[in-house]
Parts: C-alpha cells; sequence; structure tokens
C-alpha cells in the first residue's frame, strides 16, 4: 500500500489570514479548506487522483467534460503561470488534455516542457533490459501492468496484490546494478524505477526561474508520495502546498471546481 502525501504544515508559509487559521488546523489534524486563488499564483498541478479520480489502469481514465476549457481558462488568468507536473509521458498528457499543451514536468520531472514549448530531457533513460524483465514478470503473473515510458518503469498491482513481494524483488534487484543512478519509488498499489535526478521538483525549480512563472507565488496540488517533492520546491520558492487529501477531501473532483475559481478570477 502506498504512503500517502502529507503536508509539513511548519514548513507552510503565511498566505494572509487565512494562513493563520490553516496552520492552526493542521496542528489539530483537521481537514482544511483550500485557499482563495489569487491572480499573482504560479499553479503546478499534477493530473491522476488530482484533476482526474484514479482509474482501474491509467489508459482507462475518464476525462471530464469540462476539465480542458477550466485548464484553459486558469491558465488565461494566471497569465500562463501553470504547469502540469504528472509522472504520465508528455504525449499521454497532451493526448488528455487536447489541444492543450501546457509546459510542466512529464514522468515525474525526466521531462520538462518550458513556456516556449521546448523540452528539457538530461534524465538518463531506463535501461532496455530492466524494461525486458519487468515484460517477463508481467508473463509469469497475470493482473500485474507494466508501465515503460523513456524514464520511468512502473509495475502497477492493484489486480495482482498476490505478485506485490515478486515486483518488489525485481526491481530491488535490477536496482542494485545502478544503485547510483535509479531509485526505486512506492507509488498507489504500484512500485516504480525512476532516475534519482527525476522528481517532481526539477519542473518547479525549473520554470520558477521562467516568465510567466518567475516572480509569482507557487502554489503545487498533488495527492501521492510522488508530489511531495513538489510540495517541498513550491514551499522553498515562498509558496504552498496542497495535498488533495487535506485540502479537497481526497476528491478530484472538488479539485476540479476549486480550478474553477482559478479560472473565473
Ligand atoms: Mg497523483
Amino acid at each position: 500500500m502506498a504512503s500517502r502525501a502529507r503536508p509539513r504544515d511548519s514548513a507552510i508559509k503565511p498566505l494572509g489570514p487565512e494562513a493563520e487559521i490553516m496552520d492552526d488546523s493542521l496542528s489539530a489534524g483537521r481537514s482544511l479548506m483550500a485557499p482563495a486563488p489569487a491572480r499573482n499564483w504560479a499553479l503546478f498541478l499534477d493530473l491522476d487522483g488530482t484533476l482526474l479520480d484514479i482509474a482501474a489502469t491509467p489508459s482507462s481514465v475518464v476525462m471530464p467534460p469540462t476539465l480542458v476549457r477550466d485548464l484553459q481558462g486558469a491558465a488565461r488568468a494566471l497569465n500562463g503561470a501553470l504547469a502540469i507536473v504528472s509522472g504520465r509521458a508528455l504525449g499521454e498528457i497532451d493526448r488528455l488534455l487536447h489541444p492543450l499543451r501546457l509546459a510542466g514536468g512529464s514522468e515525474h520531472g525526466a521531462v520538462i516542457r518550458l513556456p516556449d514549448g521546448t523540452q528539457d530531457q538530461t534524465c538518463v533513460p531506463v535501461p532496455p533490459g530492466w524494461v525486458q524483465a519487468f515484460i517477463e514478470l508481467q508473463r509469469a503473473c497475470p493482473g500485474v501492468l507494466i508501465e515503460a515510458k523513456p524514464h520511468n518503469l512502473v509495475a502497477h498491482f492493484r489486480h495482482a496484490p498476490a505478485a506485490t513481494t515478486q515486483v518488489r524483488r525485481l526491481a530491488e534487484a535490477l536496482l542494485t546494478r545502478e544503485p547510483d543512478a535509479f531509485e526505486l519509488l512506492e507509488a498507489k498499489m504500484a512500485i516504480e524505477i525512476r532516475p534519482r535526478a527525476a522528481t517532481k521538483a526539477r519542473p518547479v525549480h525549473r520554470l520558477m526561474e521562467l516568465t510567466p512563472f518567475a516572480g509569482r507565488y507557487p502554489v503545487f496540488v498533488g495527492d501521492d508520495v510522488t508530489d511531495e517533492d513538489g510540495f517541498a520546491a513550491a514551499r522553498a520558492h515562498g509558496g504552498l502546498a496542497l495535498d488533495v487529501a487535506t485540502y479537497f477531501g481526497g476528491e478530484p473532483q472538488d479539485v476540479r471546481h476549486w480550478l474553477k475559481r482559478v479560472a473565473d478570477l
């Protein structure tokens, strides 16, 4: 079972009077109201489990009918300072959000699309032999689903929980070959191998150097353990981390309603 991302209350920066209420509530362990959006924000949004309801498989995710329009409206309201930061590959993100091609990080930040549309890809790709080893495991364990992206190898065992140990052992065995370059990540009913350098902090740091993100107040919204790097990066730039469980009751539809408020700014 994946561990969940939790906000680190002591690191959240004040955002006006609301912030004091939030800090008090955090220390009491209660759920919190999401803050009212502002035009000086730079918004960093995870996709699955944040804007999109978690589906049985990544490919069976359902796109809410107004999401693209609301993202477009929010990006316009923030003068373009809106980024998608997801574990998905860039092509998948673009397919889901068509016709939008937003700045952000894909494959957990291994690939960064800059505001001018160019890409920064400096992370090492997963060795092809590792992908093959996982595909062989998938054949041996029906129900295990393998997602192979250039910089990210994921084994989902939501439909094969009995294979959890076998998947983990294979991942750990592969990692011993290149422990400095890659790391293992526990996600929701899945195990991931990714380059150590590929984190959701990368796109936040990179984009915050560039127009239209630079000088804005970064707000990162995410739901899972991989988002913690993005949370930390937003805080490092004086911004705010919004965990979906805490601020939106764990409901992507509540995040989507809140996004409409950004679009209406
Ligand atoms: Mg997520």
